[in-house]
């Protein structure tokens, strides 16, 4: 059930709101401003329905509050008024209102009006969380990537907490394609995605598809030795899949992973952590594949095989 915020000094307006909504939406009722922007901020909310008239805050500088922060500013918010005035209308749809409604209200109204709201948000959503991933895998796409990453890298340097970073590449992977085709190549691909993402499940952990068969992976806090760990737990799960691989090649389909953590400093950039993990990727291929290399913090190599 989507949750309805509704923000109205009156307790009589506001449970009148209640009645009209609470047979198809989970309404919560408060009465002053101030607790209206502490309950929108909890992220739970889908609609906000606010009164204009309130003491202290009013509705227009509620709402200029909920449109600057940047963890409300994407509820839709409409406004509730006996300003039936067109001046005060426009002026609340210019502060970004999505829409009006002036009391008295008839209750089919209010109810038509925020079910057309509510689907526009499901929608919207719906579109923002598509444009984030990967259509094949279904995993974080490149472009989510660049914005998560960044973010955790600096939430990193803030904290001054380990970071690591992952590159992974099916090995030869042309081969397979070569012998199996491509759509064969297109399962392998998601089936190596979908191991390794459930193992990376934490709400910190970043999985992505970096692009062809590669993919990449940043971890916040943990040493060295646990993402090191971590990962080999990964290359041997995807090992357990058991796909057939040409069986020139090796068993089944396998993974090479190369990784690097360290505690990142304001001076430190995200780019050449990920080359170092690059090059510890291309070793990884050289010492025979379906193996792990690390760069630890220590500043030492860490490799799966001897
Ligand atoms: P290595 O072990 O050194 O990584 O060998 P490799 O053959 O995997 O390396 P290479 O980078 O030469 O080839 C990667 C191949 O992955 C090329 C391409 O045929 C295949 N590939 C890349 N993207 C896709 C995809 O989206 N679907 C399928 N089916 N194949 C892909
Ligand atoms: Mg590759
Ligand atoms: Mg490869």
């Amino acid at each position: 059930m989507e949750k309805i915020l509704v923000i109205d000094d009156s307790p009589v307006q506001a449970n009148l709101l209640k009645s009209i909504l609470e047979d198809t939406y989970d309404v919560t009722m408060v009465h002053t401003a101030e607790s209206g922007l502490h309950y929108a901020k909890t992220g739970e909310y889908s609609l906000i329905l606010l009164d204009v008239i309130m003491p202290s805050i009013n509705g227009f500088e509620l709402l200029t509050l909920l449109q600057k922060d940047a963890s409300t500013q994407h509820i839709p918010v409409i406004l509730i008024t006996s300003l039936s005035d067109f001046q005060n209308e426009e002026r609340g749809l210019t502060l970004g209102a999505v829409d009006y409604i002036s009391k008295p209200f008839h209750p089919l109204v209010v109810k038509a009006r925020v079910n057309t709201h509510i689907k526009l948000y499901q929608y919207r959503a719906q579109i923002e969380r598509q444009a984030t991933l990967d259509q094949l895998t279904g995993v974080a796409n490149r472009r989510h990537y660049n914005t998560v990453s960044l973010e955790r890298w600096q939430d990193a340097v803030r904290l001054n907490v380990p970071l690591s970073i992952c590159m992974m590449d099916i090995d030869k992977f042309k081969i397979y394609n070569d012998t199996f085709g491509h759509v064969a190549g297109d399962k392998a691909i998601a089936a190596v995605a979908g191991a390794a993402s459930a193992r990376l499940q934490r709400a910190t952990d970043l999985f992505a598809r970096y692009g062809g068969e590669e993919f990449v992976t940043v971890i916040m806090g943990g040493t060295a030795a646990d993402a090191f760990e971590h990962m080999k737990g990964i290359r041997q799960a995807v090992e357990d899949l058991h796909i057939p691989h040409n069986e020139a090649v090796s068993p089944w389909v396998t993974i090479s992973a190369g990784g690097v953590t360290l505690v990142p400093g304001p001076r430190d950039s995200y780019d050449m952590q990920l080359k170092i993990a690059d090059t510890m990727l291309y070793d990884a291929k050289r010492f025979g594949r379906n193996q792990v290399v690390w760069y630890s913090d220590t500043m030492e190599l860490w490799r799966e095989r001897k």
